[in-house]
């Protein structure tokens, strides 16, 4: 699915510059559901927004699906992110004038689909995300764990390969956390590849895999038993 060898990235600062990623090697095969961590500003979303091609590293080899990620257009990105990608951040990034069957149909309206089309197939994810009745409702009328939800069903519209997930449960409380966790598990089971950022130590352990960054290094990578909160029907 994705590898990368010896990737660096600096961001400047005034005369000097702050070395954030040095030399990072991962391989996410399909079907994978990792988790990165590490503590406040070692440089896990540095590192995701490299891999969602929102940032460019300075140096180092990113192949996405068989394809070097390099000097991209941004217009070729934007393909690239469109047709491999899906994005899930911790404050749900939705547009708040919009309502939920709008956000969701979005991304496919940039993708040239037809109106009718895009709100059937925006109302079919939301109603896997259980918001079905919701479809009308703007992001204000919406709890902190249905909005994400909202958000999750805008990522999978286009039907990506790859789910990106930037602290997901970052802004939700315990309860409302796990919901969100145990549906992306359920994701995960029907063979979408997951990879998300988080820095508490539940949310890694219901991955599958956990991925330790401490300086700029990659300090663990280990499978692991995950965690499931209740037995799920597939
Ligand atoms: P994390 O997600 O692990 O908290 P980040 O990847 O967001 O860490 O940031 C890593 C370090 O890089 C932090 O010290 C942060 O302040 C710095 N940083 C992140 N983005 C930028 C940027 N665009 N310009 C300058 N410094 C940045
Ligand atoms: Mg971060």
């Amino acid at each position: 699915m994705l590898e990368i060898h010896n990737l660096h990235k600096s961001y400047p600062i005034g005369e000097s510059s702050l070395h954030v990623l040095k030399g990072i090697d991962l391989k996410v095969d399909q079907g994978e559901m990792v988790a990165i961590m590490g503590s406040s500003g070692s440089g896990k979303s540095t590192l995701l927004n490299i891999i969602g091609m929102l940032d460019e590293a300075d140096s180092g080899e990113y192949i996405l699906d068989g394809l070097p990620i390099k000097n991209l257009t941004e217009k070729k990105a934007a393909v690239y992110r469109n047709k491999f990608l899906g994005f899930i951040f911790q404050s749900f990034n939705l547009i708040n004038y919009k309502n939920a069957l709008e956000n969701v149909a979005l991304p496919l309206y940039y993708q040239g689909m037809k109106r009718k089309e895009r709100n059937e197939l925006a109302m079919f994810h939301l109603e896997k995300v259980g918001l079905a009745n919701w479809a009308h409702h703007l992001p204000k009328e919406l709890s902190g764990g249905q909005n994400q939800r909202v958000a999750i069903a805008r990522a999978l519209a286009a039907n990506p390969k790859l789910l990106l997930a930037d602290e997901p449960t970052g802004a939700l409380d315990s309860k409302t956390s796990h919901e969100i966790m145990e549906f992306i598990q359920q994701l995960n089971d029907e063979g979408k590849t997951i990879l998300m950022v988080t820095h508490e130590e539940d949310i890694a352990n219901m991955c599958k895999r956990i991925v330790r960054l401490r300086d700029g290094v990659i300090v663990e990578d280990k499978f692991v038993e995950q965690v499931r909160l209740k037995q799920q029907y597939v």
